[in-house]
């Protein structure tokens, strides 16, 4: 009878368990439909609010696919570092999610862990020195040249896929430029993606009408959804090498000072270890 009564409670467990499909959403404001200019990703500008729009609505529009899709609780991190982590209009956000917003941060992928089951990339953008690509950067525009993890060349998606992929939790959707677009699939395979514009150079593109790129959204949000347990994390295998060049020897210098960053030469740093959110966590960037 303990037995039955164990195996019952592991049935009823699994059952519920099975049935859960846990989204983590992350979110970025370059690579939204329509944001081309530096001035629409600063707060000092009125261009910024309506780009905050155009975010907001885009991030509707995939939690609106995800639910389709058959998710049952969807997680959003505001990630643009704009206005400390603060860019969706609240009045604006679909009922249906939950919302990480705010900073200084004391942890930049707040509430993710082993629970989801997989994770979209709304309005992210390449990586800095990407040719026709908008608004590439990595982390910080005039600050990074080039990051590096296990000699690998790597931006915000490399970055934040691996942190995603330590929690076993796969990227199954990434929306923003063509080179956005190609830099995720060729890191993390054939997943869902919607290009909302093209890149003529960094701060001119032709675009996609937002209304079409919520629709494209919502669609590849649900496509993904319908997916889940069919795309692999990406994974970094230890030991765990995470290599930063810098666009000036002062950014290095003030990097240097502190515990467990080493100096490579004067404008690269180097940061080693066997855990990768113990390395992010140096950085800053996990
Ligand atoms: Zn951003």
């Amino acid at each position: 009878m303990r037995r039955l009564n164990r195996n019952l409670k592991i049935s009823i467990y699994v059952f519920f368990r099975g049935g859960l499909v846990k989204v983590y959403i992350l979110t970025d404001l370059e690579g939204i439909s329509y944001v081309v200019r530096e001035e629409q990703t600063s707060p000092s500008s009125r261009e910024y609010e309506e780009a905050c729009l155009l975010l907001t609505r885009e991030v509707n529009a995939a939690v609106e696919g995800a639910l389709e899709g058959g998710a049952t609780e969807i997680l959003v991190n505001d990630l643009h570092g704009a206005r400390g982590g603060f860019n969706l209009i609240p009045e604006e956000l679909h009922e249906h999610a939950r919302y990480v917003t705010g900073g200084p941060r004391t942890c930049r992928m707040a509430g993710i862990d082993e629970s989801f089951n997989l994770a979209f990339m709304i309005g992210y953008h390449a990586m800095a020195g990407t040719q026709r690509a908008v608004l590439d950067h990595t982390m910080s525009t005039r600050v990074i040249v080039d990051a590096y993890i296990n000699d690998r060349r790597v931006g915000e998606i490399g970055i934040d896929a691996s942190i995603l992929g330590y929690f076993n939790v796969p990227i199954v959707l990434v929306t923003g430029c063509r080179m956005a677009v190609e830099e995720a699939k060729s890191l993390l395979g054939n997943i869902e993606s919607v290009v909302v514009k093209e890149g003529l150079s960094r701060n001119f593109a032709i675009c996609l009408p937002p209304v079409k790129s919520r629709k494209l959204i919502r669609e590849a949000a649900k496509r993904a959804t319908q997916k889940v347990g069919e795309f692999k994390p990406f994974k970094v295998n230890p030991p765990i090498t995470v290599r930063v060049k810098y666009s000036h020897p002062n950014y290095a210098d003030v990097q240097a000072r502190i515990p467990r960053v080493e100096r490579e030469d004067p404008r690269t740093i180097v940061v080693r270890g066997e855990d990768l959110l113990d390395v992010m966590r140096i950085l800053g960037w996990y």
